[in-house]
């Protein structure tokens, strides 16, 4: 039997095929611009590999060109092979712990959170509604990015704004990328050969989007992210933490609208903000070529990162394993170098030699901490779609449904 994974977004449709046995991935591909001239890429499996085809109108069709693909691809000969669908959503808000099999309550609930992702959960509810069209009959999870992270306790995910704020209308931090950190946690726990539940973890999610997570015996106790993906580390294109008295200051100073102004925090700043390219290897680049725009982006990246390093080392009181995942932390030596730069008094330092032995496209798990210090550094490739596809076999498995 097999797993299909969907990530869709308001103009995209991400899909990845697995088999339940042994976990391969059979076949991964995107249909985009959905709604414009439409493009299709098919990665693996038999390689459909096109652009600029005829233009698909809204997601149901994307949703039959995707089941095309996957039979073209003979990924999926039929839909009876089909165990289960996986949907990773954004925000499940406060109302979901845990992956959840996917009911017409459920879609209501995820709609219940669109005022906090106004972005994300629209599509999502979308792409479930959509593939529940194309697989009558399947079950279908919703794995949502927040989730892990809802053991956080209050002194943790509330602001220190008005109560009513918090009851009516919601705000308190929910953190994201939950998916990611729980991923390279448990990889973490099987390489180390300890249970997840004995193990006290910093995890670095440091791709375009980046955060960081504070685990303790195995559960999420703080995140950098907050409401939104805006808060916390600095991003490609995101400003992370900010006083919140500078967007006042803007509307004024600018005459901008809400909107430009979350347009300027979420799409303009960051490392692009900073340096003018939202892309690490450009900034790298410039680094080396000695620009010095590109080399201050690159130490405040560094700087915020060693800074939640410290004050989740503080809330955690020891540290078995520092993760580094996603495209800068799995591909970055120097990134990883300056984020781990003075930390040796907390026993945090890397070797290196280790550090730059480790080469992009390993897949492998590797250990890059020096040899004088207690605390392990990990390298560990995140795979968010493997994981969705395992939590939703175990929903499914434990269900009473099937
Ligand atoms: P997303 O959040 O879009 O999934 P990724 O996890 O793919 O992002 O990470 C994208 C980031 O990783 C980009 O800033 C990219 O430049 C960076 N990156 C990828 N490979 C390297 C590399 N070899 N060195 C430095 N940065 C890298």
């Amino acid at each position: 039997m097999k797993v299909l994974v969907l990530n869709t977004g308001s103009s995209s449709i991400k899909y990845e095929l697995f088999r339940m046995d042994d976990w391969q991935s059979l076949t991964e591909g995107i249909v985009e611009r959905i709604g414009e001239r439409s493009s299709e890429r098919a990665d693996r499996g038999e390689g459909v590999e096109r652009g600029d085809v005829e233009p698909v109108a809204d997601h149901h069709q994307g949703m039959r060109r995707i089941g095309q693909m996957l039979t073209e691809s003979q990924a999926l000969t039929n839909a009876g092979e089909l165990f289960a669908i996986g949907h990773r959503v954004v925000h499940g808000g406060d109302e979901f712990q845990k992956p959840t099999m996917i009911d017409a309550t459920v879609i209501e609930a995820i709609r219940r959170q669109i005022p906090l992702a106004p972005l994300h959960n629209p599509a999502n509810v979308i792409g479930i509604e959509a593939a529940s069209a194309a697989y009558p009959g399947v079950p279908q999870v919703a794995v949502f990015d927040t989730a892990f992270h809802q053991t956080m306790p209050p002194h943790a995910y509330r602001y220190a704004v008005p109560e009513f704020v918090y009851r009516e209308h919601h705000v308190r931090r929910y953190g994201f990328h939950g998916t990611s950190h729980l991923y390279v946690a448990k990889e973490a726990a099987k390489h180390l050969k300890r249970s997840l539940d004995s193990l006290n973890l910093i995890t670095l999610h440091l791709g375009n989007g980046a955060s960081v997570t504070a685990i303790e015996n195995g559960q999420s106790i703080d995140t950098s992210m907050g409401m939104t993906p805006l808060e916390g580390l600095i991003m490609g294109t995101r400003c992370g933490d900010l006083d919140p008295a500078v967007v006042f200051y803007l509307a004024t100073a600018l005459r901008v609208t809400n909107d430009e102004l979350e347009s300027m925090l979420n799409r303009e700043s960051g490392l692009k903000g900073i340096c003018g390219d939202n892309d690490m290897r450009l900034v790298l680049q410039r680094m080396a070529d000695g620009d010095s725009q590109a080399r201050l982006a690159v130490e405040m990246f560094a700087y915020r990162v060693r800074k939640y390093i410290g004050a989740y080392y503080a809330l955690l009181g020891s540290v078995d394993a520092v993760v580094f995942t996603a495209g800068i932390g799995e591909n970055s030596p120097r990134v990883r170098a300056a984020c781990c730069e003075g930390l040796a008094p907390l026993g945090i330092a890397i070797d290196p030699q280790r550090n730059g032995d480790v080469c992009g496209g390993n897949r492998e798990i590797r250990e890059i901490q020096s040899e004088q210090v207690a605390c392990r550094v990990l390298v560990i490739p995140t795979d968010e779609e493997l994981e969705i596809a395992r939590q939703t076999v175990e929903v499914v498995t434990t269900s009473h449904i099937v």
